[in-house]
């Protein structure tokens, strides 16, 4: 146990510096795949969230919202920086959008995916669950070299809100830990299981350098709605700068990898450029 809280003494350290050098770059962290922006300024998304007032963030094509400035003042000395709500979107970033696919890898359903999004030579972000990732090592290389974007989504899929700060960090920092074993890097993103962050939960993700993702559009996926429901929702849903959420795992997902083959032309040929963050 002393050990354990030796390494990740050294590995928090580790991932603070590394976390004050993406902060300082805060503004950029998304970048197109496709070079040649998009065209027509994107407007900006209607969300609601606060509009970014803090220290002044340098102009980039890609900024995220919401930033640290709408977090409660007793957290502006942390360090690294602790968000208070997740990212939901991002903005000024031309008719870009992310896919995102949650509690894999599955060998059932993973290969699908990735094919697809090979075929199409585009990326997308992975939300793994360590208990998924500890046993499918090789989807999550394969992951990472065809350039996705690999996230941790906790060890074992709890109800974040429910769990003492302890488990909460063990449920983040295992599944760090098999993520930087397999991929020689640590994760920069995670996403709470259900969406349902607390407070630990940003605090224990800043401490290991990670930045906290939600969704702009849910497919609703899980529920096995059809896959042609699935794509219109994902169709419907489509605009400048959404995430939207899919599940590549957690039951039968057959439904996702059929309507990935229909959506993602569907989103190229209407002019969208899919990408993913980089930090
Ligand atoms: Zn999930």
């Amino acid at each position: 146990m002393k050990m354990d809280q030796m390494l990740l003494g050294r590995r928090s350290v580790l991932r603070i510096v590394a976390c004050l050098g993406a902060a300082a770059t805060a503004g950029a962290l998304f970048t197109e795949q496709d070079p040649s922006p998009g065209g027509a300024a994107a407007p900006r998304p209607a969300t609601g969230a606060p509009a970014a007032a803090g220290p002044p963030v340098k102009e980039s094509a890609y900024r995220l919202q919401p930033m640290t400035a709408d977090a409660p003042p007793r957290f502006r000395r942390a360090l690294p920086p602790v968000r208070s709500r997740p990212f939901e979107r991002f903005q000024e970033a031309g008719r870009s959008i992310v896919l995102t696919f949650d509690d894999g890898p599955d060998p059932r359903y993973t290969p699908g995916i990735l094919s697809t999004l090979r075929e199409y030579h585009v990326n997308a972000m992975f939300f793994v669950c360590g208990e998924m990732a500890t046993d499918n090592r090789d989807l999550l290389r394969q992951m990472a070299e065809d350039g996705h974007v690999v996230g941790n989504h906790t060890w074992s899929h709890p109800l974040i809100p429910k769990l003492p700060p302890s488990k909460i960090r063990g449920e983040l920092s295992r599944t760090s830990e098999v993520i930087e074993q397999t991929l020689g890097a640590a994760p920069l993103w995670y996403r709470a299981p259900y969406g349902a962050w607390n407070r630990v939960s940003f605090e224990i993700g800043a401490e290991l350098g990670m930045e906290p993702l939600a969704w702009t559009v849910d497919t609703l996926d899980w529920t096995e709605p059809g896959t042609r429901t699935i794509v219109r929702r994902v169709l419907d849903g489509a605009e400048p700068g959404v995430v939207v959420l899919s599940h590549d795992a957690g039951g039968d997902r057959s439904q996702s990898v059929a309507a990935l083959r229909s959506y993602l032309p569907g989103l190229l040929d209407a002019g969208y450029h899919i990408t993913v963050p980089r930090r």
